[in-house]
């Protein structure tokens, strides 16, 4: 079951007329929240970064945090599993073609729900591949456009290679997956890339740079270089699907010693004990600093 514009339905049903402006122009911004157990995790988190994204294109929230979170309990409740990742899309709404933002037209608003799965065992235990492409996207990475051209242009790169991601570098430096965030490991120290409009802030990006302030692990947040990138010891990546993984293979070379790191596995076990946290509904006192 899915929710369109103050009905819900199944996915079949649902429809949009051909001149809604995130068809015709790709005028609008999302967000993806996982659901475990049954519950949004980072509920707060992602409504913060979702008007974020709708200040960016100055489009007015149609509802407030309390009336989406009811939604979108409604559309986990009217779906099967118990793992759910919540997918929803607001575009500037149906309008005669023209550039300029149309006057008192509704958005067009709707929520779907598809099962969450974890990632593959053998990904965790042998590591994932990436390559390398110029990140050529605007430089208002910081906003979730639906407009995703060159992410699907990238990530196809990764396709065509059989890999499982494209890892972006702008000007010499590191900024982000196709669709994830990157952080890579040298000599024990976790580096991230700074937030900064040429990336999306990425909420599990966020968990994890709590996970390892709470833990005792190096930390540093700065400009990684490509060099640093490509002689790393390791390379993981994380986003709400694929939790945090290790990337061992990049551009066909192995990353440090070709396997998945100590990082990767230190990270990767206090994630999923976050989400035994979240899951039992319990605060996560352990991981806030
Ligand atoms: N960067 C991009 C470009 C993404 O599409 C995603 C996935 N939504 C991420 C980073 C990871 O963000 P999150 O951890 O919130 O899923």
């Amino acid at each position: 079951m899915i929710y369109l514009n103050g009905k819900f339905m199944s996915i079949e049903e649902a429809c949009i007329p051909v001149l809604d402006r995130g068809f015709i122009f790709g005028d609008g911004v999302y967000e993806v929240i996982p659901a475990y157990s049954r519950r949004p995790f980072r509920l707060t988190e992602h409504l913060s970064r979702l008007q974020h994204s709708l200040d960016g294109i100055r489009l007015k929230n149609p509802f407030s945090n309390e009336e989406w979170k009811n939604l979108l309990e409604q559309v986990i409740a009217k779906n099967d599993p118990e793992d759910q990742y919540l997918y929803l899309h607001i575009t500037r709404g149906v309008a005669k073609r023209d550039h300029a933002f149309p006057i008192n037209v509704p958005p067009t608003v709707f929520i779907m729900s598809n099962s969450l799965l974890p990632p593959p065992g053998e990904l965790l235990s042998s590591g994932a591949s990436a390559v390398t492409a110029l990140d050529n996207r605007w430089i208002r990475c910081d906003v979730k456009a639906i407009s995703l051209l060159p992410n699907v242009l990238l990530r196809q790169l990764a396709v065509d290679g059989h890999a499982l991601e494209t890892i972006l570098l702008r000007d010499g430096f590191l900024t982000e997956g196709a669709a994830s965030n990157i952080f890579i490991v040298k000599n024990q120290v976790l580096l991230a890339p700074p937030k900064s409009h040429l990336m999306l802030p990425g909420i599990t990006y966020d968990v994890v740079l709590e996970l390892a302030a709470a833990n005792q692990i190096s930390l540093e947040i700065r400009e990684i270089s490509e060099r640093e990138v490509r002689t790393a010891d390791e390379i993981l990546l994380t986003s709400s699907t694929k939790e945090v993984m290790p990337i061992t293979l990049l551009d066909d070379k192995p990353v440090g010693t070709g396997k998945p790191g100590d990082m990767f596995f230190q990270l990767h076990a206090l994630y999923q004990q976050y989400k035994t946290t979240h899951m039992r509904g319990l605060p996560a006192d352990n991981v806030k600093t």
